[in-house]
């Protein structure tokens, strides 16, 4: 399996350019997503790293070696499109093995690598039917199976259960996140889909525009995103966003504008800049009777664990996930705190998270 490393990946479509020198590293064996909304350079990215389109400048390589000029048949990587073609008038077996017989492999050799895929796979037992009666799911299967049997260096795939409904979407996500964790192999994932990504992946590059906003595991780009984008993109609902223009006092350890005062979590120096956005993650709003800071309630949601509450404050509409036991009437005032340690200042020019 391999390592694959980017850096300053560029490409242009004649005065277009769809990848603006993206520079992350894929550690060998990670399950790694890219996601960004639509036309931001995802599929663009993926087909560099396959060799099926070759950057305007930088380089990618592949457990050191680099490849940005060599063309995909050279790269040993396998490609798992959405839609699978698989070939009808073959069976399981003969699919699987195809791209092994086309290598010119002794047949005892293909005969036991499409056993070790199909039990991986746990499709033993379809291996002699025919592709046409098979089941989405057990199609798909079979198609990972083609990928697999050749043992590339890495995978690439491109929004793979896209095509699928919700249900079905979230068992054959558990069950690639499960392949992977049983074979360990590279594996990039091109999705738009912020939760699929936060579930599944190791690591998270978040696009737009053609720009890598932020590099970093679920955790590190939920906890700590890097700029207001990827703040905004990442969490559902969306992490709130308080302005406070020239509101900032050196020296202090809170902000304070129309009443609200928000502690934050460190003292603001003289190199904080004067406007701010303070960013806070609809769970760490709080409601509080006592608190000073008052807003009215406008809606409710009910989602069985939790609620979340849509309310009009100074500062603009705020939504806050509280238990589903608490009370909350529209149209009622309630008090507003917001747990400090967990918010994010972002500079209100630049759009990035400073510190
Ligand atoms: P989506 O999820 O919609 O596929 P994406 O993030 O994968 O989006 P890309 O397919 O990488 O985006 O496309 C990025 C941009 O580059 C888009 O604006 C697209 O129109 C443009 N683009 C992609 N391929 C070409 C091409 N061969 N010629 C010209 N423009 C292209």
């Amino acid at each position: 399996m391999a390592q694959i490393i980017i850096r300053n990946l560029r490409k242009e479509f004649g005065s277009f350019t769809a990848v603006q020198g993206s520079s992350f590293t894929i550690e060998d064996g990670e399950f790694f997503m890219l996601l960004g909304p639509s036309g931001c350079g995802k599929t663009t990215t993926l087909r560099m790293i396959a060799g099926l389109e070759l950057p305007t400048s930088g380089e990618i390589l592949i457990d050191g070696e680099d490849v940005s000029q060599r063309p995909a048949s050279q790269r040993d990587i396998a490609m798992v499109f959405q839609m699978f073609a698989l070939y009808p008038h073959m069976n399981v077996r003969k699919n699987i093995s195809y791209p092994l017989v086309s290598q010119g492999v002794p047949k005892t050799e293909v005969r036991d690598r499409v056993a070790e895929v199909a039990r991986i796979l746990r499709i033993e037992h379809l291996l002699e039917s025919p592709v046409g009666g098979l089941s989405g799911g057990d199609r798909q299967r079979v198609a990972l199976g083609r990928a697999i049997v050749r043992r590339p260096k890495a995978f690439m795939m491109d929004e793979p259960l896209g095509a699928l409904d919700a249900e079905f979407r979230e068992i054959m996500s558990e069950e690639l996140r499960g392949l992977h964790d049983r074979m360990r192999a590279t594996t990039v994932y091109v999705t738009h889909d912020q939760l699929e990504a936060m579930q599944m992946g190791d690591k998270i590059v978040v696009m737009n525009h053609g720009v890598v906003e932020q590099f970093g595991t679920p955790q590190q780009i939920y906890d700590h995103p890097a700029t207001l984008f990827v703040a905004d993109f990442i969490g559902s609902p969306s992490m709130n966003f308080l302005r406070f223009d020239g509101a900032v006092k050196r020296g202090a350890s809170s902000v304070s504008l129309s009443g609200l005062d928000v502690e934050t979590p460190e003292i603001l120096d003289e190199t904080a800049p004067t406007k701010l956005v303070l960013g806070v993650r609809p769970e760490h709003v709080i409601l509080s009777d006592a608190a000073p800071y008052r807003g009215r309630v406008l809606a409710t949601e009910y989602l069985g664990t939790s609620q979340i509450i849509t309310i009009e404050a100074a500062h603009g509409t705020l939504k806050a996930r509280a238990p589903s036991g608490q009370i909350a009437h529209t149209g009622e005032t309630v008090g507003l705190t917001f747990t400090a340690p967990k918010l994010a200042l972002f500079n209100a020019e630049t759009g990035r998270a400073f510190r």
